[in-house]
């Protein structure tokens, strides 16, 4: 894509009621557009990004069997009146409104309920088990705190996965393959130390696991054993459990993480109020045993941007960067530009996803824009590289410059 025809322009301060990094940064570089308070819009950049997450957690979701669907975001009162999260003491998150007619419905903030309502209709035989549902879907919340930008919206874009299983020994074996695959994703997008944590479990279990990034931007505390990769959550932390785990508290370090993903038992809670049963080999009525699976995916796009962020702008991974090089030309040489314009149109051919810097502006402007933006190699044209005879090629995550021929270049990036 040429720069003149991206829409979005960087600026140089983010809105004075921004107090977030993350989405300081990704607006002031053009990612996002800040609506309210915990509200963000993407932009070409930030949606090029995004949909990079979405896509590294679609595969993932796929490879684990998941059908995908899109309930909708409308929903009917009643039916989380049968499981008691309609009332505000049960729930105090939800935006709720009412139709002409007076009947209340709500915006969905997680699907537990419509989704096991309308499995009832279709699987009810030992046979049709077990399976598993996915959808990526814009969640509503709304949040008391909404200070940390992407990491925490009142709309936000998740991944959210159902596991529906016969009985609980064929859901567990599940649960641990979720895990594996999660920890896949996180070092797929290229996210750095993230650690499965226990955290309380509810009725049906002793543990719910969540992924923790550490961050300082993170809201919640964590206590980390580094050598075994994993963690306690605060609420779960007493010596009993310590002991359960084989974990001893000198090993364990305090620290401030952001919860990427989440995962729980939820045993019959959803299928016994909401009737989703089947019938076993003896034609026994069981409840289905249902677990989930959470994955915040505008999260992750914001934890990503504040982590690895360095005082020049946001760095980000080759996995999920808006485009893999960034192409700048500079000055006002005619021949220089249309070897540029050569140069990006062999791009193009390729297949490789270039943003070309082509806006009639001065070099310290373009390699300040060029480190805000983050993309991962930025390639210089400039008479003093025509001179040289070789581009240069800078790795924006540690500063690297290295001057190399046209055909180096195509060959780097074509591997
Ligand atoms: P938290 O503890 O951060 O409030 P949660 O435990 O309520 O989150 P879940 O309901 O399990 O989260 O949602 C699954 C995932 O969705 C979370 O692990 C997180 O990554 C993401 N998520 C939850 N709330 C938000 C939010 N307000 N903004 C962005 N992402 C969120
Ligand atoms: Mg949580």
């Amino acid at each position: 894509m040429r720069q003149t025809e991206l829409f979005s322009k960087t600026r140089r301060d983010a809105p004075k009621d921004e107090i977030s990094k993350n989405a300081s940064l990704l607006i002031r570089a053009g990612f996002i557009h800040k609506e309210m308070a915990g509200v963000y819009s993407y932009l070409p950049l930030g949606l090029r990004t995004l949909n990079r997450v979405v896509a590294i957690v679609r595969t993932e979701m796929e490879n684990l069997g998941g059908q995908e669907v899109l309930l909708s975001s409308l929903q009917n009162a009643d039916l989380w009146g049968k499981t008691g999260r309609w009332s505000e003491e049960a729930v105090d998150i939800w935006f709720k409104a009412k139709l002409k007619n007076d009947s209340e419905v709500g915006l969905g903030f997680t699907h537990e309920e419509p989704l096991t309502n309308l499995l009832t209709e279709h699987r009810n035989s030992h046979k049709d088990f077990p399976f598993y549902i996915f959808q990526i879907q814009n969640k509503f919340r709304n949040e008391v705190r909404a200070k940390s930008g992407l990491i925490r919206g009142r709309e936000f874009l998740m991944k959210d996965m159902y596991s529906f299983s016969r009985d609980e020994s064929e859901h567990q074996k599940f649960y641990e393959k979720v895990k594996k695959s999660y920890l896949k994703i996180f070092k797929d997008i290229g996210l750095p130390d993230v650690f499965l944590t226990f955290a309380s479990g509810g009725t049906f279990s002793k543990f719910s696991h969540e992924f923790q990034v550490v961050s300082m931007a993170g809201e919640d505390t964590i206590f980390v054993d580094k050598k075994k990769k994993i963690a306690v959550n605060t609420e779960v932390c007493s010596d009993e459990i310590l002991k359960d785990l084989g974990l001893s508290k000198e090993n364990l370090e305090e620290k401030r993480a952001i919860e990427v993903g989440n995962i729980f038992n939820l045993g019959t809670k959803f299928s016994e109020p909401l009737n989703l049963f089947y019938l076993d080999k003896n034609g026994n009525k069981k409840p289905v045993v249902m677990g989930s699976y959470g994955i915040g995916l505008g999260r992750l796009v914001g934890t990503v941007a504040e982590i690895l962020a360095d005082e020049r702008g946001l760095v980000w991974p080759e996995s999920i960067a808006p485009f893999q090089a960034h192409l700048l030309v500079l000055g006002a040489d005619k021949k220089i530009k249309a070897k540029a314009d050569k140069i990006y149109l062999e791009f193009l051919k390729k297949k490789i996803d270039v943003l070309y810097d082509d806006r009639e502006v001065g070099a310290g402007e373009k390699f300040a824009d060029s480190d805000l933006i983050g993309i991962p190699w930025r390639i210089v044209l400039s008479e003093r590289t025509e001179i040289a005879g070789k581009l240069e090629v800078k790795e924006r995550k540690t500063g690297k410059i290295s001057h190399i021929s046209l055909n180096q270049l195509f060959k780097k990036f074509n591997e």
